[in-house]
């Protein structure tokens, strides 16, 4: 197995000794990905998310400034941090890059020891503000991705399905008689209820790519990039089924004597003009309803 890396830095450079040199002296420690023009490093940074780029102001076509506008526009590459890499070293193209919002200026040519300090310091910032991230994208009850990050990643993947062509699918989940379950066993074994049933749905999805989110309440959303209907349909009748043999008790159901939960299941396939993906969740949500409305404890598809 190979060995973990300490993180994935993009190197932009028209100058292919620029970026072999930079892949050599980070070889052992990091994954080192490289383009030879603005055009294709957005499309790298796009498709590889990485930790850091280092980006050549002077280069052909599109320069390096052009090039940290249009990441930085884009709320997919937007987050990441650039530092600039230029033979040039007057301090008027420095303000101009720190200005365009990069965190760095490194001046050709490279001395190793600095850039490999630099680059160190910046990748461990980035991870310490990935964790903060991480907590609060995360619902404190049961510990699944909360309602802001449902929000953030599924615009982020309704893009990338627009791009690639591909479409979402969208599972709105909602646990049935969950008012009488409070009512009948009280607020904690609620609360555990919840926990228990949160635990269940996020084994279900096979993919890293699938995420698991508390909707709210006693609501929860899975997203699942690049799947088509009946896979989701399959994987939604396996959360219904996997959530009702839980057997958890409730008699206070009028329905089940166990806890159940509704499943509603929307697909769209978003075209390239398409930004919003409301029509989606508005999809789930009437198809939840449908459920709910043909006597719970199912699963309903658009
Ligand atoms: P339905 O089958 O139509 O979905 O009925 P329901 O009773 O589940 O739906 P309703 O929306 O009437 O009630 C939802 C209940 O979920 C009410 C609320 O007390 C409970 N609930 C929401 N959030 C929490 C929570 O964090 N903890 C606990 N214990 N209960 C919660
Ligand atoms: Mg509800
Ligand atoms: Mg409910």
């Amino acid at each position: 197995m190979a060995e973990q890396k300490l993180g994935k830095i993009l190197v932009i450079d028209d100058d292919a000794i620029v970026t072999e040199t930079i892949g050599i002296l980070f070889d052992q420690e990091l994954t080192v990905l490289s383009a030879a023009s603005g055009k294709e490093g957005i499309a790298a940074a796009q498709s590889e998310l990485p930790d850091l780029i280092l980006l050549d102001v002077k280069m052909p076509d599109m320069d390096g400034y052009e090039t940290c506008r249009q990441l930085q526009g884009d709320t997919e590459t937007a987050a990441i941090p650039i530092i600039f890499l230029t033979a040039k070293n007057e301090s008027t193209d420095e303000a101009m890059g720190l200005e365009l919002g990069a965190i760095d200026y490194i001046t050709k040519p490279i001395v190793p020891q600095i850039i490999k300090a630099r680059v160190k310091n910046h990748l461990t910032q980035k991870r310490q503000r990935d964790e903060l991230e991480n907590l609060s994208a995360i619902d404190a009850l049961t510990g699944i991705a909360n309602r802001r990050r449902l929000d953030e990643y599924l615009e982020n993947e309704w893009r990338r399905a627009a791009r690639n062509k591909y479409s979402v699918s969208l599972m709105m989940i909602d646990i049935d008689h969950f008012k009488n379950f409070n009512d009948t066993y009280g607020h904690q074994a609620g609360d555990d209820c919840l926990r228990d049933v949160a635990k269940t749905i996020a084994n279900c999805p096979q993919r890293p790519s699938d995420l698991v989110a508390r909707y709210g309440g006693e609501e929860f959303c899975v997203v699942l990039p690049d799947t088509p209907e009946d896979s989701a349909r399959d994987l939604a009748e396996r959360v219904r089924a996997n959530v009702e043999n839980l057997a958890i008790k409730h008699s206070g159901s009028p329905d089940f004597s166990v806890v159940t939960v509704s499943v509603g299941v929307a697909t769209a396939a978003p075209s390239d003009k398409e930004t919003n993906f409301d029509g989606l969740i508005k999809i789930a949500d009437e198809q939840l309803y449908h459920a709910k409305e043909s006597g719970r404890n199912q699963v309903s598809v658009s």
